[in-house]
């Protein structure tokens, strides 16, 4: 096989909640069914990675005693690999729980959470509700404005840092901190989002885009009538 996309799914069996590995499932479906090959690692508690040994890190959402779990072994083992697979144009995605270890820190409380600070940004556990429901946000990877939607729960409000973007702009839902009308956060291949559904099944737009850009190809398009239904369901059910 010419071309594989080598993924690296960090804590799967910890950061997982809402089935995000699913997510996987989907980045594999979409190399297979275009004749690629797909090679899966997973790194997990006192593990190393190796940064140039994969194209794309993922890691999921999860509860917050998960992330208690996770947090210092990922600023231990992985975040200076992390980095340099950034720089050097790896894709990281990064879905809520994981999304927060991506900035600086997840404060709960008196307790500080420390991040792998790949990008700016800070969480706040505030008090009041947590953050829930369907959300649809408008995002542009570089091929126009299109709809990325999601289920969101978080009780994390995040803020990006002053030199950030954000992955989008809040259609419908609560997005970064239920304020400034943004969702996620976007610094070159680095992506962090709240959604969940899991995300990649309900938005395969997305799954392609970040497997053209960790691979440095252009994907010939697949029959996704099944698959653009899924999408039209998750935006009528934030009502976009
Ligand atoms: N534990 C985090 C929070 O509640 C993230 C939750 C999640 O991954 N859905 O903010």
């Amino acid at each position: 096989m010419s071309t594989a996309l080598r993924v690296c799914a960090l804590y799967p069996d910890l950061m997982n909640i809402y089935a995000d590995r699913g997510n996987i499932a989907v980045l594999r479906a979409r190399c297979e069914w275009r004749g690629l090959g797909f090679e899966l690692a997973v790194s997990g508690l006192d593990e190393r990675v190796d940064p140039s040994a994969h194209d794309l890190f993922y890691i999921g959402g999860g509860q917050d005693r998960d992330q208690e779990a996770v947090a210092e072994d990922m600023v231990a083992t992985k975040r200076d690999a992390l980095r340099q697979a950034a720089d050097g144009g790896a894709v990281v995605l990064a879905v809520c729980g994981g999304y927060q270890l991506l900035g600086e820190s997840y404060v709960i409380g008196e307790r500080e959470l420390p991040g792998i600070g790949l990008v700016d940004l800070r969480t706040v556990r505030e008090d009041g509700e947590r953050l829930i429901g369907n959300c649809a946000i408008e995002a542009d990877l570089g091929d126009g404005a299109r709809v990325i939607a999601g289920f969101e729960n978080h009780g994390g409000r995040t803020h990006l840092g002053p030199g950030e973007t954000p992955l989008g702009r809040v259609l419908r839902g609560h997005g970064n901190n239920g304020r400034d009308g943004y969702e996620g956060v976007r610094r070159g291949n680095v992506f962090g989002t709240y959604l969940h559904g899991p995300l990649l099944p309900k938005n395969v737009w997305l799954a392609d885009r970040l497997i053209e850009l960790a691979l440095g190809i252009e994907l010939e398009r697949l029959d996704d009538r099944l698959e653009e239904a899924a999408h039209l369901s998750a935006r009528r059910a934030a009502g976009v």
